[in-house]
């Protein structure tokens, strides 16, 4: 036992880190390390109010810093990740949920008064579109599909202990159809960087990620929309909507195929940072 001031973790924190991660990042795991580890809030912080530490803080602390400087992101060594106020259980297996997906989400609620929608996601992952439709649109029931049994587990677990309506299983979407009719909604956030963006993309996503979950080939970048789009047409209901999220190089190509494929309506969306993001059509 040993009287620490939150000042000084804190600091030392960021001592330790920005060298490898940047002043910026550094500070925000210095304030979720007093968090998460010593269970001290901004308050405590701010007043530096005296605590004391345990043996088993302190191995979980240094564990913590050892995966941090790794690169490791530090949703996967909590095994957690927030998502639309939400919290979901994540592991190596399923993509970290990403920022601009809840915007995805905010599209979708607002884009008709649904009535208690029955509806698909395609490469469900983590299961957060799934789970977080399940909650926010009344009466929605939920089922999503992946290739990956290891992510199913997980988003499982989070339908579970979020109490969310949604169920599992596995489908190889390039492979098999979509095993439901009169759907109200089909959503995917597929894989879509290419191989040739590979260069830029960070340490933390490049080593830790899921690249089943990230990846497709140069050669045919959109085969997941091709395939979708064309299974979903027997899976939703006259009037049904299908929502990709997508690569931002793409628009323009993702709007031509839902045209081609006879969706109307066809419309993009925007991120927050201006970038083409999501595209919606209904099938007619
Ligand atoms: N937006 C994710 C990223 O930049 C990619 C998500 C995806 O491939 N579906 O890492």
């Amino acid at each position: 036992m040993q009287e620490n001031f939150p000042k000084n973790t804190f600091q030392k924190t960021i001592e330790v880190l920005s060298p490898e991660l940047g002043l910026q990042e550094s500070e925000a795991l210095a304030y979720l390390t007093l968090e998460k580890i010593y269970n001290l809030s901004k308050t405590d912080l701010i007043v530096n109010r005296p605590y004391v530490s345990n043996g088993h803080q302190t191995n979980k602390y240094n564990q913590l810093i050892k995966r941090l400087l790794s690169h490791e992101p530090i949703q996967y060594i909590l095994n957690e990740a927030e998502f639309y106020g939400f919290q979901f259980y994540v592991n190596g297996h399923v993509l970290i949920p990403r920022q601009e997906t809840e915007l995805l989400i905010q599209i979708i609620e607002n884009f008709r008064p649904w009535r208690r929608p029955k509806m698909a996601d395609i490469g469900t992952g983590s299961g957060c579109i799934a789970c977080t439709l399940a909650l926010t649109i009344e009466g929605a029931e939920l089922n999503g599909y992946d290739v990956s049994p290891e992510a199913l587990k997980v988003a499982q677990q989070n339908a579970k202990r979020l109490g969310a309506r949604a169920a599992f299983e596995v489908l190889d979407i390039l492979n098999q159809d979509i095993p439901l009719q009169n759907l109200d909604l089909v959503v995917s956030n597929p894989p879509y960087v290419m191989e040739e963006e590979k260069q830029q993309m960070n340490k933390n996503v490049l080593d830790f990620e899921p690249s089943l979950a990230l990846f497709v080939s140069n050669h045919d970048p959109l085969i997941f929309y091709n395939t979708i789009a064309q299974k979903a047409k027997s899976a939703l209901k006259k009037g049904g909507a299908l929502f990709f999220e997508i690569n931002e190089q793409f628009g323009k190509e993702t709007l031509f195929l839902l045209e081609r494929m006879g969706y109307g309506d066809p419309k993009l969306y925007q991120d927050l940072n201006g970038k083409d993001r999501f595209a919606s059509g209904i099938l007619i």
